[in-house]
Formats: structure tokens, C-alpha cells, sequence
């Protein structure tokens, strides 16, 4: 079965089919579909309720199963902030992610180490054929730490810490072993060999 992976940020989707692909599950773009996917108004409340309309307006567009990916930073000093809206947290001030990035530093400013945890969260809904959904959610705890530091990964990497690295200065396979998407991708591909009796 072949899954269209409902986004057109070109950063994600090179996560998503470089941890979908080697669990045997065939994800393809939009672009390797030979469709052109709209962007859609994330006006869902939850990561959940945005995954759904991503993963559902491919699944209307092209007829396939489809597999989409909300996710976001959540900083606990920020109450919860950016959240959902990471992508595009303060947009009056932002228009990048290392805008949105040093955003996050300005306000931590001053906010001690143990007050500076933090979670990802990666929210997937698949569409299988028949227009059923499965869906998963998994976070990957860290801290904030005090400078941009890497050049790998994307978004929030550069100040999101587990020990004493960023998650930009981790390769693609250490990033994926404990991301929240690599676990959510992990655990999609046990829910569609039960869902298959694979
Ligand atoms: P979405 O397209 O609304 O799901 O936006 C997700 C946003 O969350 C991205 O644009 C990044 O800013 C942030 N984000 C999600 N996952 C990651 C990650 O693995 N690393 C860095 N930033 C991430």
C-alpha cells in the first residue's frame, strides 16, 4: 500500500519518508504522486485535530491512504507556548524559524536551567483506504538551552537539548531513535501490521 504524506514542508517530509520508508511502509510526496496539495488552515485546537485535516484534504484530493504529521514545541515556563502554533508563533515579530527561535531565548531569558524543560510533540492520523484513522501522539522531553548550537535538523533543534546536545548537532538516526516523530512513526507501523495482521 502507498501513502501520500500530506505536507508541503519540505523539512518534515524529509524526516517522515527517511523513518517511514526503512520500517517498510511506502510514503511517497506529493510531488512523486504528480499532485499539488493545497496548503490547508490548521484551524484545529489540538495536534490531533490538525493532523486529521492535513492527513483528510490529501486523502479527498488524490484518493490515497495518507499519513500527515501536527506537531510543535511546548515550553513549560511559556505555560504550554508555541504549541501548536510553532510554525507560526508571534507572526508579527516572526516570519522565520530562527525568528520564532530566538524568540523562544528572549523570553526564557533569565529563567534558571530547571525551569527551562520542554517537550516536542508529534500528533499522526493515518487514513487507510476504507477512510478509517488511526492516530498517535508522542512527545520527546528535553530542555531549552541558552544559544542557537548545530546545523542539523530544522525548526527548534538548534536550542532544544537532551543532555548536553541540541538536537542539531545529533545525525538523522540518533535525532529519529528518540524523536517524538520517530516514536510516533515507529508505533504507526505496529498499529498498521495489527490493523493488517502482518
Ligand atoms: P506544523 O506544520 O504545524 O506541524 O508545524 C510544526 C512546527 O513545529 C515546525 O515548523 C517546527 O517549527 C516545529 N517542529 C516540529 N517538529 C520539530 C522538530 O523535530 N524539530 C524542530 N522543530 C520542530
Amino acid at each position: 500500500m502507498k501513502f501520500i504524506i500530506a505536507t508541503n514542508n519540505e523539512k518534515k517530509l524529509v524526516e517522515l519518508e527517511r523513518i517511514l520508508n526503512p520500517l517498510g511502509i511506502e510514503a511517497v510526496s506529493a510531488k512523486e504522486a504528480g499532485v499539488v496539495l493545497d496548503d490547508v488552515d490548521e484551524t484545529g485546537k489540538t495536534f490531533f485535530e490538525n493532523a486529521y485535516i492535513k492527513a483528510n484534504a490529501a486523502f479527498q484530493k488524490t484518493g490515497m491512504p495518507a499519513v500527515a504529521d501536527d506537531s510543535g514545541i511546548c515550553v513549560d515556563a511559556l505555560d504550554g507556548r508555541p504549541g501548536i502554533f510553532s510554525a507560526r508563533y508571534s507572526p508579527e515579530d516572526c516570519f522565520t524559524d530562527e525568528d520564532r527561535t530566538a524568540k523562544i531565548l528572549e523570553e526564557l531569558e533569565g529563567v534558571p536551567d530547571e525551569k527551562r524543560t520542554a517537550h516536542y510533540t508529534c500528533a499522526i492520523c493515518c487514513i487507510l483506504p476504507d477512510g478509517k484513522r488511526i492516530e498517535i501522539e508522542e512527545i520527546c522531553e528535553g530542555k531549552i538551552g541558552y544559544s542557537f548550537i548545530g546545523d542539523g535538523g530544522f525548526g527548534y533543534d538548534p536550542i532544544f537539548m537532551q543532555g548536553d546536545k541540541t538536537f542539531a548537532q545529533l545525525t538523522a538516526e540518533e535525532k529519529d531513535k528518540v524523536s517524538h516523530r520517530g516514536k510516533a512513526l515507529r508505533a504507526l507501523k505496529r498499529e498498521l501490521e495489527e490493523e493488517f495482521s502482518l
